[in-house]
């Protein structure tokens, strides 16, 4: 396995860094203190291409692979991991709907979705069912030609701003997790509302909020894969989701360890620069190895992806060794700032904040480590 990366790809990378650093890092702070949607950042990713970075060119998309959708989240998460979230949410929308969308859906959504002509949503939480998800209540009965959807999901990340929502719900109480089916939802069907916006700790900006369904009828044809599919599809786009989560905590990682650094190189206390601490230089070797590593599980869960090989245990690693490191190293970050740290005037609070989230959502950390332990078992049980 190599990572040597294609000269595209380096291209694709410094292109989102020049965009990263000239356009989102200077406001990174601004949409942290107002929490408002970044509309005007999210359409000039969309003309460079980065949301749909890695959908085939005839769906609008940059016709990339999943290393190089990997290596833009870093570069975003670098500036703002709430900007990097919003943008590969949207390819968790655009995952789940290339995956399983009949050709029309297909058509309809991605090039919309690739230009920002549409925005999406992932309705699979409630408020009683999150890490078991196949405990969800919210249903969709037949009735006719149509399904009517009743229920409410809880934390869904863009619901007051997307279009649409690819909602799950339970088609067949009788079949457990094999009775949910996942539904495309508009934006003024009737009986479909917005709920209360979350206030949450960090990625401000990342709106997330509850959306509300009240006999919402939609026509067969709405339904996304096959009935009873609907876990499969949740599950599966999860995978891929891991592995943006894990990049997005290498991004955040990458920034703690350059403030951190550069803090430790101009501070000074007993006369000299802290950096010549060795508890300082504890923590920044750490960062810098944690880094490391967290860097090369990420990128081989997103190079097994795009060989077409089963990662499901690599991206659960990834996931869970890189957020658990952000979470640490974000922390020494502040540390290293001594009480300059715990201020808004440096990022590295915000660094910490935002490093929370992706221990939480796509599956908590403890999730990650059944995922792996069951896929460990399966491979080495005897
Ligand atoms: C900011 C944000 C954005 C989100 N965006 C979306 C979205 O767009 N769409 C969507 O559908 N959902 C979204 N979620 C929901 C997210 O996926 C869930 O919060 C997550 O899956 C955890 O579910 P929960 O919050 O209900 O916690 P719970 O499942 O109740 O877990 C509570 C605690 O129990 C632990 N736990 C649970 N089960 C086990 C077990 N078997 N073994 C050991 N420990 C266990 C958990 O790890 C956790 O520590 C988002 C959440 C947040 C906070």
């Amino acid at each position: 396995m190599g990572f040597q990366l294609t000269e595209e790809q380096k291209l694709m990378q410094q292109m989102v860094r020049n965009f990263a650093e000239e356009v989102i890092k200077k406001r990174a702070a601004e949409i942290d203190e107002t929490d408002e949607f970044p509309m005007d950042i999210y359409k000039q990713a969309a003309e460079l291409g980065l949301l749909a970075v890695n959908m085939p060119e005839e769906f609008g998309g940059s016709g990339m692979d999943s290393m190089s959708a990997v290596l833009a989240s870093i570069e975003v998460a670098r500036a703002s991991a709430s900007v990097a979230n919003i943008f590969s949410s949207t390819r968790h929308h655009l995952f789940c709907l290339y995956n399983y969308g009949t050709e029309e859906q297909k058509r309809k959504y991605i090039p919309a979705l690739a230009k920002a002509e549409l925005i999406g949503s992932f309705a699979l939480s409630e408020a009683g069912s999150g890490s078991d998800a196949s405990s969800i209540s919210t249903t969709a009965k037949l009735d006719g030609d149509e399904y009517v959807i009743d229920g409410n999901k809880m934390w869904i990340t863009m619901g007051n701003v997307a279009d649409f929502t690819i909602v799950f719900a339970v088609t067949d109480p009788t079949k457990g997790s094999k009775g949910i089916s996942a539904f495309i939802v508009e934006k003024g069907t009737p009986g479909f509302s917005v709920g209360k916006r979350e206030r949450k700790l960090g990625q401000k900006g990342n709106p997330v909020c509850e959306l509300l369904f009240e006999n919402v009828r939609v026509p067969k044809s709405n339904m996304l894969g096959e009935e009873g599919q609907g876990i499969k599809i949740a599950l599966q786009s999860l995978d891929s989701g891991r592995i943006e989560v894990a990049a997005l905590a290498v991004g955040l990682m990458q920034a703690a360890l350059e403030d951190s650094v550069n803090y430790a190189e101009n501070r000074k206390q007993f006369g000299q620069k802290i950096s010549n601490f060795q508890m300082i230089q504890s923590m920044i070797a750490e960062m810098a190895t944690d880094l490391d590593a967290a860097t090369l599980l990420t990128y081989r869960a997103a190079y097994l992806k795009d060989q077409g090989k089963k990662f499901t245990r690599e991206a659960s690693m990834a996931k869970w060794f890189a957020t658990e490191a952000a979470m640490k190293h974000t922390t020494n970050a502040v540390q290293i700032h001594g009480g300059y740290g715990y201020c808004m005037d440096y990022n590295v609070e915000r660094y910490f904040r935002d490093a929370k989230l992706t221990q939480i959502f796509e599956g908590t950390n403890q999730i990650q480590q059944i995922v792996i332990c069951r896929e460990v078992l399966k491979q080495w049980a005897k």
